[in-house]
């Protein structure tokens, strides 16, 4: 799986629309302290079904939206797309949009290629693409720590994904309850 291309608008720091185009090659990003280096990572999370205030470094569902400076007032909505090349079935990749969309007091929901899904469905493409919200390829700040310190269980599921049989889980989860 390649991702592309990152668009931002209202997230966090991220107030007017911004493009992030991933070029192949690309290992890190820098900038000064409070730049929102930090805040893309979560972006691409977010996007990815990410749920958890705590990593996301808020208390609420809808503290990652532009919260407004002093020059800037706040924004209703925050939405971040996700263009990449996933597998599909028979070894091709094909070019998908994700978009995760937030809104004050309505919720956030997904799209894919326009369509909207379910978080679920989300959460499948990226987990056969193994990747994900969870996946050990994105390395917040605190994550070396978590990695060393993890249970046995928990080091397992993150060798999981990495390995992309997590959407494996998933389904046969589903089969099981039907
Ligand atoms: P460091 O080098 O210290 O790790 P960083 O580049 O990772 O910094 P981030 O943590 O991504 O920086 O960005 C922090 C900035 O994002 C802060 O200025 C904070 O005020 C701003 N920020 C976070 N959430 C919001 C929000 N909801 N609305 C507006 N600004 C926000
Ligand atoms: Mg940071």
């Amino acid at each position: 799986m390649q991702i592309k291309r990152l668009r931002i608008a209202g997230f966090k720091s991220f107030v007017d629309p911004v493009d992030l185009v991933i070029e192949r090659g690309l290992t890190g990003v820098v900038g000064p302290n409070g730049c929102g280096k930090s805040n893309l990572l979560e972006a691409l999370r977010w996007t990815m079904g990410e749920n958890s205030a705590k990593s996301l470094r808020g208390t609420g569902m809808e503290d990652v939206i532009f919260a407004g400076t002093a020059t800037r007032p706040p924004r209703d909505f925050a939405e971040v797309s996700i263009l990449l090349d996933a597998p599909v079935p028979g070894g091709e990749v094909a070019e998908r949009e994700v978009v995760r969309r937030i809104e004050r007091g309505a919720g956030s929901a997904y799209r894919i290629d326009g369509r909207d899904v379910r978080a679920k469905d989300v959460g499948l493409l990226f987990a056969d693409a193994a990747t994900g919200a969870h996946s050990p390829a994105l390395v917040s700040q605190n994550r070396i720590g978590a990695v060393i310190a993890a249970k046995p269980a928990e080091r397992r599921a993150m060798l999981e994904d990495a390995a992309g049989i997590a959407g494996l889980h998933v389904r046969r989860r589903d089969a099981e309850q039907k």
